[in-house]
């Protein structure tokens, strides 16, 4: 079976490496926190003392760190991951990155016969668990194809966005969507609580109306409304504020490269900003709500 090396074991990285291992396939994993390596070495993996390390004998190489920053220093230059690899290697790498960034590693990658994904992924930490991401893919059709079991274990839709970096414009257009839905459900709310309404009440009704959205049906930032969501766990887990705050920016990158306006991502970068200063930016990005009450 398919060799895996995987690199990054964060609140993503972990839960999809999990599932490929309970699919069967043998991975050796790494990340610079010794912990998470040793947690999954606990459930089967071979523990790796460096990304150098956990590429041997891989033929499939899957990433999943914080930015664009990381992905290029463990990939790019002297001492990067594709001059080690053998021509012929598949990465599928799962960051949300710079389209930018993206495009830079895929053609170092092409130079060198190595065949490269970017491959970011939407559904959150209850859909790594679950093995139902939803992967938006840049690259060749052909690596895609070869990618296709693997993603098939830790996502349920599969979507080729296009060529190289396309994966990443996508996955930027959607966080933007969802950071603008947050804020504003966030906001309604904070409204209609102040105004008398019960918070389960409230939610539910807008769930099931015309203002329902996904941050609605899984997420609502409201402590207390869904025993699952951050917001009723102190804002822990899930997704860093300060992770979405990275890709509100990266949508205005992207939008300034043709002259698009996107004036609501702008406010929603302004407002995470703001929660950034407060020093809630490795909160779950809900943590939003608190800028309303
Ligand atoms: P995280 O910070 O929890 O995990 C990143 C991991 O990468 C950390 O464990 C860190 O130690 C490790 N790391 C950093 N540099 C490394 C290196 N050079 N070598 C090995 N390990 C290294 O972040 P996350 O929430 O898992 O998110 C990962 C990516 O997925 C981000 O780009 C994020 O924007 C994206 N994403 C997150 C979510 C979510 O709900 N958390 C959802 C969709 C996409």
């Amino acid at each position: 079976m398919t060799q895996i090396a995987f690199i990054g074991l964060g609140h993503m990285g972990l839960p999809m490496a999990r599932n490929l291992l309970k699919a069967g396939y043998p991975l050796k994993a790494f990340d610079l926190v010794r912990s998470a390596v040793d947690t999954l070495a606990g459930e089967g993996a071979l523990a790796a003392d460096s990304a150098a390390d956990a590429i041997d004998q891989a033929q499939v190489v899957i990433s999943m760190l914080p930015a664009s920053r990381h992905v290029e220093s463990l990939y790019l230059g002297e001492d990067g991951l594709l001059n080690r690899l053998a021509a012929g290697t598949l990465v599928i790498e799962c960051s949300t990155i710079a389209p930018e960034s993206a495009r830079k590693v895929h053609t170092a990658a092409r130079e060198r016969g190595i065949a490269l994904l970017d491959a970011p992924v939407s559904g959150g930490t209850g859909g790594a668990a679950a093995g139902t991401l939803t992967f938006m893919v840049g690259g060749d059709a052909q690596a895609l194809e070869k990618a296709q079991p693997l993603l098939a274990t830790m996502g349920k839709n599969i979507f080729h966005a296009g060529p190289d970096g396309a994966g990443q414009v996508a996955k930027v257009c959607n966080n933007q969507v969802l950071a603008v839905q947050m804020i504003a459900t966030a906001e309604a709310m904070a409204m209609g609580v102040a105004n008398g309404l019960e918070p389960a009440v409230l939610a539910e009704i807008m769930r099931q109306s015309s203002g329902g959205n996904w941050t609605l049906e899984k997420y609502n930032p409201w402590p207390g409304v869904m025993e699952s969501a951050p917001a009723s766990k102190g804002y822990s887990g899930g997704f860093m504020a300060e992770l979405m705050a990275k890709d509100l920016g990266l949508a205005q990158e992207t939008a300034s490269h043709n002259g698009n306006s996107a004036p609501m991502g702008a406010l929603a970068l302004q407002l995470y900003r703001l929660l950034l200063k407060q020093g809630k930016g490795k909160q779950d990005f809900s943590v939003v709500q608190q800028l309303f009450v």
